[in-house]
């Protein structure tokens, strides 16, 4: 908020060199911004003198302490923010929230549709990196470790869900793909997520594994010593009544594996060693490819694309056409691109949009 002008003459009277003076201010006035979500730069647009992004919660507090802080500053420096000039966007609240909002900072509210859909995307595709590695990791630690309960395996499945889609208490839930589409490698199109019960199970496997070879762990001694005294074939072994829930656990489980086991098809990573990933995909089944994976999961493109993508080609994404089928109140259903006065669904969006056919056609004969 500092005045350009303003700059250059406290330059001038400090009597800094002309040549310095000049340099400083193509550096003030010349730069371009990028913002960045969950890591990674979305778009530029050019630096101007009074322009100022706040981020903040959705919510009356956060605003509050936003408004406060600004009130202060014009206080202290006499610098107003520009009522017609500024404006605020909110996305993931509800109509009442909103209202609320706009009440309080007394800001007009930036109500582009288009930009609520691609800035879900953007915050879908964090979310898909914040369950792929921060959530799996806390599972995985307790799955590799215990047998869980099928209500817990459960539970942690749902808590997945809900928060890749946002579907938290209170808001309208919509699952943009069905779970066991989500949780297959992304070889077959799919988002890599591991779902808990398989990976539960594949984690037995590897406890089944070294049962049956007799691996010299500490776990196999105790309980070749405890249970299996008369029995060393674990495919034969009947639990005794008086055993643990967790040995029961994993002999019940032995049901579901045995076939595969018996035919000796262990998933072994190249060094020899059970592999849980491996054992995981096995469990999948047979699993249909999607058409163009390779080219969403390109590792050259960013994840924000990715995910857009994927979403686009089962024809989930969050369009006006789509928003309407799922009967979500949308203002006016048009495409925002191009000026035909059509219905703005993935097909138009990424086909038959005139604005996008330009970009195309742009695109390809640029050298
Ligand atoms: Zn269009």
């Amino acid at each position: 908020m500092v005045s350009w002008d303003f700059v250059e003459e406290a330059l001038k009277g400090y009597k800094f060199p002309a040549k310095f003076i000049s340099l400083i201010m193509i550096c003030v006035t010349s730069p371009k911004y990028t913002i960045r979500v969950n890591g990674e730069g979305y778009g530029f647009f050019d630096g101007k003198r009074d322009d100022l992004m706040i981020f903040c919660k959705g919510a009356l507090a956060p605003v509050a302490k936003v408004m406060e802080d600004l009130s202060h500053f014009s206080k202290v420096t006499g610098l107003m923010a520009n009522l017609d000039k500024s404006s605020i966007f909110l996305a993931g609240v509800d109509d009442q929230m909103k209202e609320d909002l706009v009440q309080q900072t007394g800001f007009m509210l930036d109500n582009k549709q288009n930009q609520y859909s691609l800035l879900q995307a953007i915050v879908l595709a964090g979310r898909l990196q914040v369950v792929t590695s921060v959530l799996f990791s806390l599972h995985s630690f307790w799955g590799e470790t215990f047998i869980l309960p099928q209500s817990v395996l459960k539970e942690v499945d749902k808590k997945y869900r809900e928060y890749l889609w946002d579907n938290t208490e209170g808001k309208r839930k919509i699952s943009h793909v069905a779970w066991k589409k989500i949780c297959c490698p992304k070889k077959f199109g799919r988002l890599n997520i591991k779902g808990s019960r398989l990976w539960n199970i594949a984690y037995a496997g590897k406890l089944f594994w070294q049962l049956a070879n007799k691996r010299d762990s500490l776990w196999v001694k105790w309980e070749h010593g405890i249970y299996m005294r008369n029995n060393t074939d674990i495919w034969n072994h009947q639990p005794p009544n008086d055993c643990s829930w967790y040995w029961k656990k994993i002999t019940t489980l032995k049901m579901v594996m045995q076939d595969w086991y018996q035919q000796g098809s262990y998933i072994l990573d190249p060094q020899g060693a059970y592999s849980i990933s491996r054992s995981y995909n096995k469990l999948l089944g047979p699993l249909s490819g999607m058409r163009n994976a390779e080219l969403i999961w390109s590792s050259i493109s960013q994840s924000k694309h990715r995910f857009i993508t994927w979403l686009a080609v089962q024809d989930r994404l969050l369009t006006k056409e789509r928003l309407k089928r799922l009967q979500i109140y949308v203002e006016h259903d048009q495409c925002c691109l191009c000026d035909q006065m059509l219905e703005e669904s993935s097909r138009h969006l990424f086909t038959d949009c005139i604005w996008i056919r330009k970009l195309k056609a742009e695109l390809a004969c640029w050298t």
